[in-house]
């Protein structure tokens, strides 16, 4: 028997999800405490145009991306508004992040360049620096395998996600379930192989249920991530989707707002664009990513393989 509460839950978490992947992390619940009773209610809205996400784009002047997924399913649908009741208390579906710092003012950067040589041993003391960690609340909440990275630490290409999610956690390499192989064929587009960059995340470990990574876990581990830039130092790093782009750049902005145009990070050039995962659930916005990726393929030199 189909169980539809659990359904509809799921329903609305992908919205949410959905939302979050563009940027937008305030929702409120309509009959939500919050602490200025004053507050009027803000309803999840119903369409993603309707909060200032980009209408999508046409892409004519663009190629078509390379990479191919299978077609989603069923679009997410919003949960039905709940019936409005005195409000109290503040609460939002994401928790305030307390005061971002970007990668580039965490800390100063590293006086020397890694010989290429030494770079296998850097990360590997880095990992072990890690060790079992406990460090934050994402040690104690599921988490089978810490997930550190995989790829060439001499590349000139890094990707940075959000959290590792179950096939991460099972496997302990970032990007290996749906989301892996659709990140593998984005970078197969751009002319490369997946072993000739690196990947990496926020967080080293699985969120429960695949939430956003909180702020105390964020930060905690972005030590770790910000070392391994510094190693690798890469000449440019994808941000893949808004968690990514809002710890590495220190601000909490629409993907809108940061794509399109190039940022800094650790001495490497950024560039933000949608989280695989994002894509599998709108494909439509495919053609926005593949914009993104031909930036850096323009910086970097890089033709798309012929087809066939
Ligand atoms: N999503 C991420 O952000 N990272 C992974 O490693 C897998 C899925």
């Amino acid at each position: 028997m189909v169980d539809m509460a659990g359904e509809a839950e799921q329903e609305l978490r992908a919205y949410v999800e959905y939302l979050r992947d563009l940027g937008i992390y305030d929702l409120y619940r309509r009959g939500e405490p919050i602490l200025e009773a004053a507050q009027p209610d803000q309803p999840v809205p119903a369409e993603p145009a309707a909060t200032g996400v980009p209408e999508q784009v046409a892409v004519t002047s663009v190629q078509a991306p390379a990479f191919a997924t299978s077609p989603i399913s069923t679009p997410p649908i919003p949960a039905k508004p709940i019936p409005a009741t005195p409000l109290t208390i503040r609460a939002s579906s994401e928790p305030e992040i307390p005061k971002l710092i970007s990668f580039n003012d965490l800390a100063p950067m590293p006086e020397v360049r890694l010989a290429p040589s030494d770079k296998p041993a850097a990360l590997e003391a880095i990992r072990q620096d890690i060790g079992d960690c406990t460090r934050c609340p994402l040690a104690y909440a599921g988490r089978h395998t810490i997930v550190f990275a995989d790829g060439d630490p001499n590349a000139r290409l890094m990707f940075v996600g959000e959290g590792p999610g179950a096939d991460e956690d099972a496997q302990g390499l970032p990007f290996v379930g749906k989301a892996g192989q659709l990140l593998n064929n984005m970078i197969g587009a751009m002319g490369l192989k997946r072993e000739q960059v690196y990947i990496a995340n926020i967080v080293k470990c699985r969120p429960p249920a695949n939430r956003v990574p909180e702020p105390v876990e964020a930060n905690t581990c972005s030590q770790f991530l910000l070392r391994q830039i510094d190693v690798v130092q890469p000449e440019i790093i994808v941000a893949l989707g808004s968690t990514a782009a809002t710890y590495l750049l220190g601000v909490k902005q629409s993907l809108a707002g940061l794509r399109g145009r190039w940022h800094s990070c650790r001495g490497a050039k950024l560039v933000v664009t949608y989280h695989p995962a994002f894509l599998l659930r709108d494909p439509r916005q495919k053609g926005e990513a593949w914009k993104d990726l031909q930036m850096v393929m323009k910086e970097m030199g890089l033709k798309a393989p012929a087809k066939g």
